[in-house]
């Protein structure tokens, strides 16, 4: 016999929680099914282990310049290991604070993988479940590419699992776990060489901010190895090296390489054929703009989704869901367009809607662009001298501000409020029309001419 719900919801990360949990608010009878830990990628491999990581490496940067401003300290000895410790012991009180929401909402817990045998029923260990609806919120994994030797490599995965600081490290790949990898142990003593295959990394993101990101890693001193195609890993005594397309460079005595090359959805052993549920050549679930798929009974959201793979938008789209399954409200649905996001290099990037590239193809010539590049008065008198650099990206006789990109220390934190001005259609002329808040970065975004 088989338990029946009103919501199965496979998956208890970031957008799975949050669904199961909007949805057992408006009384549904819930069953949450997780495989791995509460909290998924982002408690326990992606953004609250990654945070901690790189928190302790602006600390590390304090240090050093803390001796400009008088202080007589001096960056001795660093323990990765305590501060491993620390951080685990944070994700297990996390895990348990997850397992404690789950039951106080009054959800079912089902521990075990989830696969589909109907569109209304799965198995986990030998069991059945049936839900009127079913949500599948099962994420991905790193993606590791098809070369010799690439089993030796690391993913993010394994870098939250390494007992000790590498001294010397590859990091492969062009994306925001690549680069904030490279930063965080550059900041904590490895000696980095980042791998990109192309020109440039990040190439999504407004130019400016990739140029002006390259140039400060450089300077701080990582070795950027460019148009750079990683073909194959070996390993030589108890240290590794990484040959490359291009036969003449080869990196030896290496103690770790992390590929950082992408991601790939969990669809693959969750027998959607059993249930009919149709996905696109990469895996990635194919949803419509109010996250069904093309069975009536069956929804997905997050990173299986394949689209922006960000927590707070998994999290948004599964409560949507929600309020559309369970609360009548029949139009909710997530909006796509202009989500911030905050890559967590060194300096941080804080960015949100159109680059200029973008809001050229989309408007053509009526777009203007306001550019500032500085010196953050932190850094008036440090001997680490890494900039500022700002854009914002206007359209139309109002200039109506479509974009808003920003690298530099504080633009992590900065980024939020100017998100919430730009969604509500801001124009140059309200910026101009805020006082300044004086002496801070963020002041540059209304005094920009
Ligand atoms: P997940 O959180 O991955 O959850 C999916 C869950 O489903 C997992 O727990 C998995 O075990 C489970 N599962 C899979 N298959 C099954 C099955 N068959 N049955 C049962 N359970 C199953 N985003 C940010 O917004 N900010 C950041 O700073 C940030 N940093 C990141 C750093 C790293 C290193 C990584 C890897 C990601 C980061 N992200 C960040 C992205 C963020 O973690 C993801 O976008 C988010 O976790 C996606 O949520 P999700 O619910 O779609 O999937
Ligand atoms: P991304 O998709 O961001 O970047 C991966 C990049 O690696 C590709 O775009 C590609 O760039 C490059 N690449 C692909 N294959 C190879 C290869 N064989 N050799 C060398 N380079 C290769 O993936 P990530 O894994 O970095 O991150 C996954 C997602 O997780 C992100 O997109 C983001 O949404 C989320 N995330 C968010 C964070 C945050 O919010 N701060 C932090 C970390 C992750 P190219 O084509 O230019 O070579």
């Amino acid at each position: 016999m088989s338990q029946e719900f009103d919501y199965l919801v496979i998956g208890g990360g970031s957008g799975g929680m949050a669904s199961a949990r909007r949805a057992a608010s408006y009384g549904a009878k819930v069953c949450l099914i997780e495989g791995g830990r509460l909290g998924g990628t982002c408690v326990n491999v992606g953004c609250v282990p990654k945070k901690v990581m790189w928190n302790a490496a602006m600390i590390a940067e304090a240090i050093h310049d803390a001796k400009d401003y008088g202080f007589d300290v001096e960056l001795t000895q660093f323990h990765w290991e305590r501060l491993k410790s620390s951080r685990d012991a944070y994700v297990k009180r996390l895990n348990g604070i997850y397992d404690r929401n789950v039951n106080n909402a009054g959800i079912t817990f089902v521990s075990g993988y989830a696969s589909f045998v109907d569109p209304h029923t799965v198995e986990v260990n030998g069991e059945r479940y049936k839900g009127k609806h079913i949500l599948i919120a099962t994420g991905g994994r790193p993606r590791i590419p098809d070369v010799e030797g690439a089993e030796l490599g690391l993913t993010s995965d394994g870098f939250f699992e390494m007992e000790t600081l590498p001294k010397r490290v590859a990091i492969v790949g062009a994306g925001y776990i690549a680069v904030e990898l490279a930063g965080v142990l550059h900041s904590l003593g490895s000696e980095v060489s980042l791998f990109i295959r192309q020109r440039q990394f990040l190439r999504q993101f407004d130019a400016m901010l990739r140029d002006s990101l390259m140039e400060e890693m450089y300077e701080a001193g990582i070795h950027i190895h460019t148009g750079s195609l990683v073909r194959c890993i070996k390993k030589e005594e108890d240290q590794l090296s990484v040959c490359l397309q291009q036969e003449e460079l080869k990196i030896k005595k290496l103690d770790a390489v992390i590929w950082a090359v992408g991601r790939d959805p969990n669809s693959d052993s969750l027998g959607l054929e059993h249930a009919g549920v149709q996905i696109d050549e990469q895996g990635y679930i194919i949803v419509d703009e109010q996250e069904n798929t093309n069975v009536p009974s069956i929804h997905a959201v997050g990173d299986v989704t394949g689209r922006i793979q960000l927590t707070p938008v998994a999290i948004a789209a599964g409560r949507k869901l929600a309020d559309r399954l369970f609360d009548g409200k029949k139009d909710a649905k997530l909006d796509y367009t202009d989500v911030p996001s905050v890559i967590f290099s060194h300096p941080p990037i804080g960015t949100v809607g159109l680059t200029e590239d973008e809001a050229h193809d989309q408007f053509g010539d009526d777009v203007k662009v306001y550019n500032t590049r500085f010196t953050n008065m932190y850094h008036a008198f440090t001997t680490r001298r890494p900039h500022t650099a700002m854009k914002l990206v206007t359209v139309g006789a109002h200039e109506k501000i479509v974009g808003i990109h920003v690298i530099g220390l504080g633009a992590d934190e900065m980024i939020q409020g100017f998100a919430v001005a730009l969604k509500m259609g801001a124009t140059k002329a309200d910026f101009d029309a805020t006082v300044a808040i004086h002496p801070t970065s963020s002041e540059e975004f209304v005094v920009m001419r």
